[in-house]
């Protein structure tokens, strides 16, 4: 008997081979540059462990965590630094369990005067160096030093590197556009950030603390921007089988495969005549006789309310389509899509049809997305969903709550 009312499918396999196909886009193994499994947030929902395990497996080389309890949870749950060097960026300052992070191998990014500060303090007070990543603003404009800035953070950098406080591991930034090789003004921002991190790197070298390994490149440029893979590259969302962006085209162009599957099952399916009013808002109006079916999931479970089917502007309906599901009728798969606003914990479909004579029924499996080709092939993928609630595939997975248990192929 299944206790849920739905289950995000990860197959791990397939986890696993991302990262083995993201390792050959690099040269593989013996490149000279290695992979970082990007895994912060709870590997983007799919699960920290299990799917840090499958990017190892696959030849991810390094984990990379923005939150550093993450990174200690790695640690703790039995890989170690023999198995991989993990990396960890996200803090605010002062409160950071840097003793804790330098004792446990963890690397450590810096890219604010206030973190050098801190993390020099946690390194004298164990004794043991802290591996740095000195994050540098190249035009992203979040986290980093910034070129007018970075000559006060060499002048603390370097005499704690020559004192052995600070091993200054890597210099590293992140990208801002997701980089469609068609779109040239995000080819020249690119270009941009490039030459700015170049810059950087020229100036560590003239202070005489030259960086091991330079970082820069995402999913987006590990696929399509080879000449800065340099030592290490860090895809994110190329692990779990998408594409960054859908304008560069679908996972099989880039030769991924989506792991995770959104799968539930159908709550209450009941015939209603036409003009039915469906959910808050009564916002939709069903056209004709029809069956409705109940998908047991909602926005307390992650699903967003933007991705809604139809929506009111005063009094009036305006036609929207809203996220789709898959469900098997008599006559093969059949692609529904919500009706009416997303609800807490559940959402409506219209069957544009009867329900008897589709052969669809309470306690079917429907499919929010899967490892499909996309909603136009009649195989919704998460990227359709993100479509539908005007977001990205990032945030689609992120939001899914705990309470959808993962369960692993
Ligand atoms: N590096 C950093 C600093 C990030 O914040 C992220 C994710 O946002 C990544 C790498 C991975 O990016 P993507 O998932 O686009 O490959």
């Amino acid at each position: 008997r299944r206790r849920y009312p739905a289950q995000a499918i990860v197959d791990l396999a397939t986890l696993r081979d991302n990262m083995a196909h993201l390792v050959d886009v690099v040269g593989g193994p013996h490149s000279g540059t290695a992979v970082m499994g990007v895994v912060k947030a709870d590997a983007y929902g799919h699960g920290l462990l299990p799917a840090a395990l499958a990017a190892l497996a696959g030849g991810a080389t390094w984990l990379g965590t923005a939150q550093s309890h993450e990174a200690l949870l790695l640690r703790k749950l039995g890989i170690g630094p023999d198995r991989c060097r993990i990396l960890t960026w996200v803090y605010n300052g002062m409160d950071v369990p840097f003793d804790e992070l330098i004792d446990n191998d963890i690397d450590i990014s810096v890219g604010s005067l206030a973190g050098i500060d801190a993390l020099a303090d946690a390194a004298r007070r164990l004794g043991k160096p802290a591996r740095v990543h000195v994050k540098v603003d190249s035009g992203f404009g979040r986290n980093g030093f910034t070129p007018a800035g970075f000559d006060a953070a060499l002048a603390k950098l370097v005499p704690l590197a020559h004192e052995g406080v600070l091993h200054i591991v890597g210099q590293w930034s992140h990208l801002a556009v997701a980089d469609s090789p068609d779109v040239p003004e995000f080819v020249a921002s690119t270009d941009r950030q490039i030459e700015s991190f170049t810059e950087f790197t020229r100036r560590m070298e003239a202070a005489g603390i030259a960086p091991e390994i330079r970082h820069l490149a995402n999913t987006a440029a590990t696929l399509n921007r080879s000449e800065i893979h340099f030592e290490l590259t860090r895809p994110g969302i190329g692990l779990y089988g998408y594409e960054p962006d859908p304008a560069m085209g679908t996972p099989r162009d880039w030769h991924l495969k989506p792991a995770m599957t959104l799968q539930a099952q159908l709550g209450t399916v009941k015939d209603v005549e036409a003009g039915h009013g469906v959910s808050y808002g009564r916002t939709y109006l069903t056209p004709d006789n029809t069956s409705t079916a109940i998908v047991p999931l909602g926005y307390a479970d992650g699903i967003h309310r933007s991705a809604s089917g139809f929506d009111m502007q005063g009094a009036k309906h305006v036609e929207k389509a809203g996220g789709p599901v898959r469900v098997m009728t008599s006559a093969g798969p059949r692609l529904l899509h919500v009706c009416g606003r997303v609800c807490m914990d559940q959402f409506i479909v219209d069957l544009h049809g009867s329900a008897a004579e589709l052969g669809v029924h309470e306690g079917d499996t429907v499919e929010l997305f899967g490892p499909g080709r996309g909603e136009q092939y009649g195989e919704p993928t998460a990227d359709d969903w993100a479509r539908a609630a005007d977001t990205i595939s990032y945030e689609v997975f992120t939001c899914l709550r705990n309470r959808i248990p993962r369960l692993y192929l």
